[in-house]
């Protein structure tokens, strides 16, 4: 995870920094650490925020217009001051910034211990600059070569950037298995893990590809693979506009993109939808018609809210396109020795386009000679590269960590792909296609209405917000929304929380009730209305307090349940767009009244890029 910012050109290096550095804490925010080319390299770093390091640099002198920042997500030696990045070489002389993780760092380690090498921290990033240092000094390598021969050294992922007191006006970069671009000025160079820090200075971007190394001065970029072949780089102009990548006058990002909701919904459904017709064009997939007539089998997999996701896609695939679905853990797929055929499908869902563990799972896959469709929210990520095809999101950048308007995104795409399957297939008949895709398209407007019961909710909130532990149940569908339900509430408020089939409560969970246990309930009027009402009782019985998402209207729970929030009436299959959205405000107004970092919750990063 982590994020990094270079930069050089003929603006205050600090400045470009520590504002990029403040667009990508989402990705990391434990410890934060800038260094400036200044006659020599100056280094400042700090364990905490980016806030907490530019309060320790205040008074310092900052100028230059060559240097490169770092937020970190640990994952080799505690968040400290000692361990923050930039790391440095013995000798003072090169500077390093890494995203990932150096897997063999320490039998490296241990063979430069040998050779006299001595480190200051406990990551596996400074042995990478002890490597470059003693390839140079034992090679006398000029610093390109010495990186690059590094490299091939080096077992794991990586994005890094390197400078040297000896080329004051170079920067190094060079990336595999984590994400960097590069935007192009004039006489200046931006390097980011993310087009974020770059879009208000120049929209011209190329995406570093795995194995390339870059050499960059304020008026040449060199882009080479790390076997020394000269690459043609590919320039693309960037989408991402400046707002989007601000608050908009909320208090948070995760409100923001939680109220964004209907915009995204109808964004990730436009041109894709003709209800007129029942047609459904998911232009990345028509050439796999064929494939999807003949498929035996499709596999999903994911990590974290995609794979709630990718539950939603299985009740739906199964339903309406008769194909049996698989939903996996992608770190688990990926170490087990799966069963793949060739006639597999397997749809691979990540909202950053990054997750190590998903993109490992994919190159698993695609050896054993399955198809790989991808499900991404990030425009030019790697996933996105290494599927055969698939469907963007559209949601557009999502900032706060627990993601809300990417998951509702996610699971559109996947209603979309579900009925583009049922329709090649013909197991739907036009008429219930023509039916379905024009409820679908009211589902942004039922969004809306969704949001209109924020107050209500907030009084909800009040009465949760003490709680220890907190149930969430939900049947078909509402299952996975129970899931994602209960993870937006541990992961923003620390409030313990899980979620379950409400027909499995009695096979254990039943013995955590008591008056201490709230326990949110989707229980909309569709099939399993009437089970879920028992269940309400089953738990009423037991002195727990029930939270109901119900239907408007609804008479039955309301009379049973302590609190009830209503949802307009639509197709079960909509149900996942609709009942998610009033338990991410409850989980958003609950972390808010518990005093918790909403946008940044402890130990969390955005997008997962080690495993
Ligand atoms: N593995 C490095 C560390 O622990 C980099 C982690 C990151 O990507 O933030 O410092």
């Amino acid at each position: 995870m982590c994020g990094i910012v270079g930069y050089i050109g003929h603006r205050n290096a600090w400045d470009v920094i520590i504002k990029g550095l403040h667009r990508l804490e989402y990705r990391g925010y434990d410890s934060a650490g800038v260094a400036l080319m200044n006659g020599d390299i100056k280094t400042y770093k700090k364990a905490g925020k980016v806030s907490d390091l530019e309060n320790f640099a205040h008074d310092l002198d900052k100028s230059g217009s060559v240097g490169m920042g770092h937020t970190r997500w640990a994952t080799h030696g505690a968040p400290s001051d000692r361990n923050s990045h930039p790391h440095y070489s013995g000798d003072g002389r090169l500077s390093i910034i890494h995203n990932g993780i150096i897997e063999n760092y320490a039998v490296l380690k241990e063979a430069l211990q040998l050779k006299g090498h001595e480190f200051r921290s406990d990551t596996d990033t400074e042995v990478l600059i002890h490597l470059i240092e003693e390839i140079q000094n034992s090679d006398g390598l000029e610093l390109f070569e010495a990186v690059r021969v590094a490299l091939h050294e080096v077992v794991g992922a990586y994005a890094i950037v390197v400078m040297s007191n000896e080329d004051p006006d170079v920067l190094i970069a060079a990336r595999k298995g984590s994400p960097m671009v590069i935007g192009v000025g004039q006489d200046e160079y931006f390097i980011a893990s993310d087009a974020s820090p770059i879009v208000e200075y120049t929209k011209n971007v190329i995406y570093l590809k795995d194995n390339q190394i870059a050499y960059i001065k304020r008026d040449e970029l060199v882009i080479k693979s790390t076997d020394n072949r000269i690459q043609t780089p590919y320039i693309q102009e960037l989408e991402l506009k400046l707002e989007m990548l601000e608050k908009g006058g909320f208090d948070h990002f995760m409100l923001k993109e939680i109220y964004e909701q209907p915009r995204s919904i109808k964004d990730c459904m436009r041109g894709r939808i003709y209800p007129n017709e029942g047609k459904i064009q998911l232009g990345g997939l028509n050439e796999y018609t064929e494939k999807l007539k003949n498929v035996d089998r499709i596999i999903i997999i994911a990590c974290g809210t995609s794979w709630h996701a990718g539950l939603v896609a299985e009740y739906l695939i199964e339903e309406y396109g008769r194909v049996p679905v698989e939903v996996e853990y992608a770190s688990e797929f990926r170490y087990r020795n799966p069963i793949i055929s060739e006639k597999d499908i397997v749809i691979a869902i990540s909202q950053s386009g990054e997750t190590a563990d998903t993109m490992a799972a994919i190159e698993m896959a695609k050896e054993k000679g399955a198809t790989i469709f991808g499900v991404c929210n990030v425009v030019g990520s790697s996933i996105p590269r290494i599927t055969h095809a698939g469907v963007y999101t559209h949601a557009g950048p999502e900032i706060g960590v627990a993601s809300t308007k990417a998951f509702t995104a996610q699971v559109t795409v996947l209603t979309l792909i579900a009925f583009f399957i049922a329709e090649k297939r013909g197991t739907i008949k036009q008429s219930e296609l023509v039916h379905l895709l024009t409820e679908l398209e009211d589902v942004p407007g039922l969004v809306e209405k969704c949001l209109e019961a924020n107050d209500h909710i907030v009084q909800i909130a009040e009465e949760l917000k003490d709680s220890r532990n907190c149930l969430f149940l939900g049947r078909g569908t509402g299952f996975p929304v129970a899931l994602e339900g209960a993870l937006k509430l541990k992961e923003i408020s620390y409030i313990h929380a899980e979620g379950y089939p409400a027909a499995e409560m009695k096979h254990g969970p039943i013995a955590l009730i008591d008056e201490d246990m709230p326990v949110v309930v989707i229980a909309t009027k569709n099939s399993s209305y009437e089970k879920v009402i028992s269940n309400i009782q089953e738990v009423k019985a037991r002195k727990g307090t029930v939270i109901a998402i119900v239907t408007e209207g609804d008479k039955d729970v309301t009379k049973m349940a302590d609190y009830t929030i209503e949802i307009p009436n639509a197709n079960e299959a909509f149900l996942p767009l609709l009942a998610t959205v009033p338990l991410q405000l409850l989980s958003y107004h609950i972390a808010v009244m518990r005093g918790c970092n909403v946008d940044q919750p402890r130990n969390l990063a955005k997008s997962v890029t080690v495993e």
